[in-house]
């Protein structure tokens, strides 16, 4: 079989993470992925399936999880192996800043002539200085790279220089591709302006069958599974929007994050019938939960109504977002729609000033009314998130948000209800590049530790989550972060023991977990104090085995997200049946 025309490929958080002792802590447990953050970002999906539809071929390699399930796997052995056109690597999420780099390294030095490119929200953020590094040749920038990587890729195949002179048809070439960050034979960078930004996500197509299809083209699931326990519990992703029209102080996916990243003045939103298309596609194959991406009303009722009318006797398990509280008539209308569905609602503090601070809209009464709704109208499970770290949150206002969980629980749990799960995590480890709260510390009372890209990757080596954290508040320092989100989560978990939403043995385990990762941080605490060099890499190396085990959900088991999936969650005989199925459409198409 013929080299694909790009290879895709995903990184771990810290390479190698397999030899390092870090205490990652609680930073993942309320995401599938591990503390590896194994996930790939959703353009991996979309954009292998917009160049193999104008004929490139593309193949994904979740190196992190080859890495995560086989300690023995060699990546360079792997990679040497391997060859494409270009390699793409992805920079989205800056937790990656070390392992993104370090991959680039190895395809470098194990394939000088071929470029590698990056993407993502950090690259663009970051991009003057991710060009810099000699692995990097191109960073395409922007939240929409499916055509200019098309544009890209099919120069690089062509026969076009990675480095061309200054002044050269190749150069000229390059110098058309919006988006494009690259560097002239003489090393000077170029920045093309960022002129691709679509107005609407009518050009993207979620398919995962075609990461199904590389299954069978490949023989290798292993490669392209995109987390871990994907198999297992093979949650996916609908996307409803790029963008947001919400300025929620510590997200990089905000409005005046992508206004000022990305040149995006208004949300790019999928079409609503698309929309559900793309998940009446997903649920032929699977039986995991969709998760919508996006509150479903920000383009509108019309919006909403249109999606659930063309999404509506979809049986299978579907996420909502709710950025805003909602008159009852929605939650009424997506429960006529989808007899399974799950609202997910990111409170982030009961503290209202705390809450409108981070910029949450509602009051307390308007959140708690639509809560009553939803469950009223019947959906089968309402997840409550809260963070610590926020703009105003001090170390009780955390503990009192555990008090306020206890006020609801009693509410909702009366007639044995276990409906409604709270949650609590650290804002971690990073606040987002972009963010008003990373853009203008002082106003708003954060202290960041790490401006550039290179001190976020020195930040990821770190001995434990505290020390990677690239920011403290005037009202909690890291200290204060570790403490009150041990203790939140201890109280929490504890919380939920009693209140039945957990087993007993279950509301145990995670006690134990918490109260040994505390033991453990005070052990990293003493070892950073008292020790430097060598001797320090040695102490630190001595907890691994700890650490390791510790790693793995603390402040809650990760379990707890979960929804039970009904019988074999992806069915690969039915992903077979759909992949015939379009090599035979498009056979009857091009005939
Ligand atoms: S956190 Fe706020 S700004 Fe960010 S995507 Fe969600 S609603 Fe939008």
């Amino acid at each position: 079989m013929s080299n694909p025309d790009l290879i895709l490929l995903h990184a771990p958080s810290v390479y190698d993470f397999r030899c390092e002792a870090i205490l990652y802590g609680p930073v993942s447990d309320l995401v599938p992925s591990t503390p590896v953050f194994e996930m790939y970002p959703i353009g991996f999906t979309t954009i292998a399936e917009y160049l193999e539809r104008f004929g490139l071929r593309t193949r994904i390699i979740n190196l992190a999880v080859r890495m995560l399930e086989d300690f023995h796997f060699d990546v360079e052995e792997y990679l040497r192996k391997m060859d494409a056109a270009a390699f793409g690597i992805d920079l989205h999420w800056l937790p990656h800043a070390h392992g993104s780099i370090e991959v680039a390294r190895i395809v470098k030095r194990l394939h000088p002539d071929r470029p590698v490119i990056f993407g993502g929200f950090s690259s663009t953020y970051f991009h003057r200085e991710l060009i810099q590094y000699p692995a990097v040749d191109f960073v395409v920038r922007g939240d929409s790279t499916e055509a200019p990587m098309l544009v890209l890729v099919e120069y690089i195949r062509n026969g076009g220089s990675a480095h061309p002179p200054a002044g050269s048809v190749e150069a000229q070439l390059l110098g058309k591709i919006p988006n494009l960050v690259w560097k002239d034979a003489s090393a000077n960078i170029e920045v093309n302006p960022l002129s691709y930004s679509p107005a609407n996500l009518d050009h993207v197509l979620l398919d995962y069958t075609h990461v199904l299809k590389a299954v069978v083209r490949y023989r290798d699931l292993a490669s392209v599974k995109p987390f871990r326990n994907w198999m297992n519990y093979p949650i996916t992703a609908a996307l409803s929007v790029r963008g947001c029209r919400y300025n929620c102080l510590t997200c990089g996916g905000s409005a005046c994050a992508f206004r000022n990243l990305n040149a995006r003045r208004q949300p790019a939103f999928r079409n609503p019938e698309e929309l559900a298309r793309d998940i009446r596609r997903i649920g032929q194959y699977s039986h995991g939960p969709v998760f919508v991406l996006g509150d479903i009303r920000q383009a509108g009722d019309e919006y909403a109504d249109r999606f659930l009318n063309a999404i509506a006797g979809f049986p299978k398990p579907v996420f909502i977002e709710l950025f805003d509280a909602a008159p009852k008539a929605f939650f009424k209308k997506v429960s006529q729609a989808l007899p399974n569905w799950t609202l997910e609602i990111s409170m982030e503090s009961h503290d209202q000033r705390v809450r409108q601070e981070f910029g949450r809209p509602y009051s307390d009464a308007e959140i708690e009314r639509s809560m009553d709704d939803a469950l009223e109208a019947g959906c089968q499970r309402l997840d409550l998130f809260f963070m610590v770290g926020l703009k105003e949150q001090t170390y009780q206002s955390v503990m009192d948000t555990v008090e306020y969980s206890r006020r609801l629980l009693k509410r909702y749990t009366r007639d044995g209800e276990k409906r409604v799960i709270p949650f609590i995590s650290p804002l971690a480890p990073f606040l987002d590049p972009g963010s008003r709260a990373y853009e203008e510390p002082e106003k708003h009372g954060f202290r960041v530790f790490a401006h550039t890209l290179e001190e976020h990757r020195q930040l990821l080596l770190a001995p434990s989550w505290k020390y990677v954290l690239n920011y403290e508040t005037r009202w909690l320092d890291r200290d204060g972060i570790v403490a009150a989100t041990y203790e939140a989560g201890r109280r929490m978990n504890l919380l939920k023991g009693e209140a039945g939403i957990i087993e007993a043995r279950a509301a145990e385990a995670t006690d134990r977990r918490i109260a040994n990762a505390v033991a453990l941080i005070h052990e990293i605490d003493q070892i950073v104090d008292s020790s430097t060099g060598v001797e320090r890499k040695m102490r630190l190396h001595a907890l691994k085995q700890r650490v390791d085990v510790s790693n793995l959900s603390t402040v809650c088991d990760k379990r707890e997200l979960e929804i039970p999936v009904r019988g074999v969650g992806v069915n690969l005989f039915k992903a077979g049946a759909l992949i015939v199925q379009d090599w035979w459409d498009g056979l009857k198409r091009a005939s």
